[in-house]
This record gives structure tokens, C-alpha cells and sequence, in this order.
């Protein structure tokens, strides 16, 4: 099993500790006599849920062997460490696509089940771990477990959004959907408030499966909550698709590019661009579900001292007036990116005891790493989310204190009882501190 000392980092490139990595190779070998281990899939989770700061990296990127796929159910058997850009690749053409992506496919299948993802169709289809049939889990005792919905159902709702603490999981098999290619077909619509925001929101979950609104955090207290939202349903179409694109940021600035002046140039610009009210636009699934991945390393523009993300969920009943101050509190503080999202997420619970879908509204955005304004800011916007009854989600966090966490996630010690005794994190030691 080949070791070593390499820098793995998470998608903030904020500067953590060093730790030992163990590259798997085979999902039949045993797991290291380590005392403290983590699974690590891609590393497109923004702070420390996949760093284990002086302990051990199980690297799973490795485990990408595909089993089986039968092209008449849809359904997919394969290693932890395959990309869900690997898996459309081979299911496309026969008609099939992910029940539910992230906004990047550069993520592994262990990754996804382990924070449970959402994508864009959370109002539909809910999150990652409802189109898991099953998975094998390795603990570190060498025990191996077979887990689904119907099967080990505690350890199943322990490990989907269990963020790798549970054990290794090694295999998953999942129910991938039917589409008639690789067209989506739907609107670009301007909203100027979020109460506009909402109403549009409510009337498109009804006809469309994918909604996602991008918000301008920058814009002036007149003008605050407009954005764009864009949503969009399968559909068949005859042309040729676009060829990937092979921009990247080929280098990290010496300061990060995102500033108050840059991000409000470019959130006019992005407002006010043609292509922001386009109703009847036809995309490839690429542009549409992966902006991002076109660009990349697109991280690096944040500068040698990294970003945070900040993604909460808020319940319905308060959504409005939270969002509203958080918004009011990021344009005061100067802070905030061009990559701000805002969703409805549906009220289909969760299958994980840990997962961070739950209705209500979520709102994404990313922060420069100033040091201790930025912190203050995202503490002050962690007092609305508290105080709303929402959560904030942990594969985007990176420093969100031990009480709120608690708050967010009322299970955690149940959790706990699930947790393998040689797996930690620094994401769980940091929020679990002084109560284990
Ligand atoms: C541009 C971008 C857009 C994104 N958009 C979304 C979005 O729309 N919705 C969303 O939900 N998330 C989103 N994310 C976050 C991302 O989907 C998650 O963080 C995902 O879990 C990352 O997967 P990964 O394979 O890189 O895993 P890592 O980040 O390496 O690890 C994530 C967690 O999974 C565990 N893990 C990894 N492999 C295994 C395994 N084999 N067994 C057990 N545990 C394992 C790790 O220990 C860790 O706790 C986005 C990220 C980026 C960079």
C-alpha cells in the first residue's frame, strides 16, 4: 500500500495541517493499523470534512473500476473512487444520466454518498442517498457490511452523509434515471427581489425539474435580492455538442482576484448580459450542470490564503426575512464572490442521519479568506441561520464553531455511535470538541 506525505487539500486551498496519505488500490485489500483515518475521494469539498489534520488519508480516487451496468434498469454497480463524470460518460449513450449531481462532476461516488449530495432537482428527486441501492462498507475491524435502505438500514442512514467517518465504503450501486440525451431545454428569467425570487421559484418546481437561481450579493440596498434563475427540463435535440472547453487559471495569484469592486463590476455585467432573460434556451448537460468544471482550477483566483464557502439551508416559514439580512449584512461587509446560489429545496426527508437537505431556502456563496473579518462575518451570518432553525452544510465548511453544529445537526450523538473507533477528521474533532 503506497504512503506518503503528499499535500492533499480540500476545494477552499485554505491552509490546514499536513497528513500522511495511503493510496488504495484495491477495494479487497485490508485498511491500514492506522489510529486515525479518512477516506478522501476528489477533494471537492471546501474545508476540512476530507482533511484529517496529522492523522491518515485513505486516497479512494484508486477504487474506479466499474462492476456492472444494465442498460435495461438503469442500474450501476462501481467502485467508490469513480467520477460521476466517468459514469455519463458510459451511460449517456444507452439513455441514462445521475438521478442527482452536484455542481461539479468531478466528485467520487464514495464523496457523494458520504455528504449526500443535492443538485438542482432536490424538489424532485431529494438528495444522493435516496438513488443508493446499496453499498459495502469496510470497517477498520475488517468487518464488512452490505447496507441499503432495506439492509442495515441504521448503518445505511449512518453512512449516507456520514462524511467518511463511519468506514470505507468500497462499491455502491445506484438507480440512474432516464433522459432522451444530452440537451436540457428550459429559461434564463431576471428577478428583482427575493420575494419575486420565491413566487418564481414556487411556479417552476411545478413544471421543471431542475431550478437554481444565481443572486447578486453585491448589488445595493435598493436592488437587493435580484439575480436569475434558470431552470430547465431533459430534452431530445439533434445537434452536435459543444467541445469541452480548456480554459484554466494557470497560475495563483499573489492576491486573490475577488474583490468588492471586481465582484460588483461583475455581477452588473452578469445582470444586465443578454443571455440573463433568454426564455427557450437550449444547453448541453455540461454548461448546464457543470459551469465550473470548464474552467480549471478556477480556485486559484482566490489567492495563496484560499476562500471559504458558506452554504445554509433556512426552513420556508423564515426564509424571506433571513435571507434578506444575511444579504444586507454581506453587502456591508464588502465580502462575498460572483458564485452566489440560491435554491428551494423540496420536503423530502433526507435519507441520512447527517444529511443537510431539509426544506427550506439554501444559499451558497464564497468568501475570500481575509482572515478574522471574513470569520466574524460568517459567524454573524451562522446567528441568523441559528436563530431561523436552519443548518449549514458541512462539506462546505471549514470553521463553523462545535455549538452551532450541535444545533444544526440534533443526531450527532447518535451518529457517534456509529462512527468507526480509528476514523476521525478534523472537521469532526472540531465540532464535537469538548463534549466526547
Ligand atoms: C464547483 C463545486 C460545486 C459543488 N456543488 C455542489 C452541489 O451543488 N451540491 C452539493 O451537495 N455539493 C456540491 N459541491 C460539494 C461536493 O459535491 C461534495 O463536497 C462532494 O462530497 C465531494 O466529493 P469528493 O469525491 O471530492 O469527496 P471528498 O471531498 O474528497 O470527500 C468528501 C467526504 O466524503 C468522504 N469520502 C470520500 N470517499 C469516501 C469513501 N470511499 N468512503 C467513505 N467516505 C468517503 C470523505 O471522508 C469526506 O468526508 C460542490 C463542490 C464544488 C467544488
Amino acid at each position: 500500500m503506497p504512503e506518503g506525505k503528499s499535500k492533499k487539500m480540500s476545494w477552499g486551498r485554505l491552509p490546514f495541517g499536513a497528513q500522511r496519505v495511503v493510496e488504495l488500490s484495491s477495494r479487497f485489500q485490508a485498511l491500514p493499523a492506522l489510529d486515525s483515518m479518512l477516506p478522501y475521494g476528489n477533494g471537492r469539498s471546501y474545508g476540512d470534512v476530507c482533511l484529517n489534520d496529522s492523522g491518515s488519508l485513505l486516497a479512494a480516487r484508486r477504487l474506479d473500476r466499474f462492476i456492472a451496468f444494465d442498460p435495461a434498469s438503469g442500474v450501476i454497480d462501481c467502485e467508490a473512487g469513480v467520477l460521476f463524470s466517468e459514469i455519463i460518460d458510459l451511460v449517456l449513450p444507452s439513455g441514462w444520466f445521475l438521478p442527482v449531481t452536484p455542481g461539479t462532476c468531478l466528485v467520487t461516488v464514495g464523496g457523494a454518498i458520504a455528504n449526500d449530495v443535492h443538485g438542482k432537482n432536490h424538489h424532485r428527486l431529494g438528495s444522493m442517498g435516496h438513488h443508493v441501492s446499496e453499498l459495502e462498507l469496510l470497517r477498520s475491524d475488517g468487518q464488512v457490511l452490505l447496507c441499503g435502505p432495506q439492509l442495515n438500514r441504521e448503518w445505511f442512514a449512518a453512512t449516507v452523509g456520514g462524511m467518511g467517518l463511519t468506514g470505507l465504503i468500497r462499491r455502491a450501486k445506484i438507480q440512474l434515471r432516464r433522459v432522451p440525451g444530452p440537451w436540457v431545454r428550459g429559461d434564463n428569467l431576471r428577478f428583482s427581489s427575493l420575494d419575486e425570487f420565491f413566487a418564481l421559484s414556487r411556479e417552476s418546481d411545478r413544471d421543471y425539474e431542475y431550478t437554481v437561481a444565481w443572486i447578486d450579493c453585491a448589488a445595493a440596498a435598493a436592488r437587493r435580492g435580484r439575480g436569475i434563475l434558470t431552470r430547465g427540463n431533459h430534452a431530445p435535440a439533434n445537434i452536435r455538442p459543444p467541445r469541452p472547453s480548456a480554459l484554466c487559471m494557470p497560475f495563483i495569484p499573489p492576491v486573490s482576484l475577488v474583490n468588492s469592486l471586481s465582484v460588483r463590476a461583475f455581477n452588473q455585467l452578469y445582470f444586465h448580459r443578454p443571455a440573463s432573460q433568454t426564455p427557450d434556451a437550449l444547453w448541453h448537460y455540461r454548461p448546464f450542470f457543470y459551469p465550473l468544471d470548464g474552467i480549471g482550477d478556477w480556485n486559484r483566483m482566490y489567492g495563496p490564503r484560499g476562500f471559504f464557502q458558506y452554504q445554509c439551508v433556512v426552513p420556508p416559514g423564515d426564509a424571506g426575512p433571513a435571507l434578506n439580512e444575511m444579504l444586507a449584512r454581506i453587502g456591508r461587509s464588502g465580502m462575498g464572490s460572483f458564485l452566489a446560489v440560491l435554491k428551494t429545496f423540496g420536503d423530502r426527508p433526507s435519507p441520512g442521519m447527517m444529511s443537510f437537505p431539509r426544506p427550506g431556502a439554501t444559499l451558497a456563496l464564497d468568501f475570500p479568506n481575509r482572515g478574522a473579518p471574513t470569520l466574524s462575518l460568517l459567524e454573524s451570518l451562522d446567528q441568523i441561520t441559528r436563530s431561523a432553525g436552519g443548518a449549514v452544510y458541512p462539506a462546505k465548511d471549514a470553521r463553523m464553531s462545535a455549538a452551532s453544529f450541535q444545533q444544526y445537526f440534533p443526531e450527532w450523538r447518535r451518529f457517534g455511535e456509529f462512527v468507526d473507533p480509528r476514523f476521525s477528521s478534523s472537521f469532526w474533532r472540531r465540532v464535537t470538541k469538548d463534549t466526547t
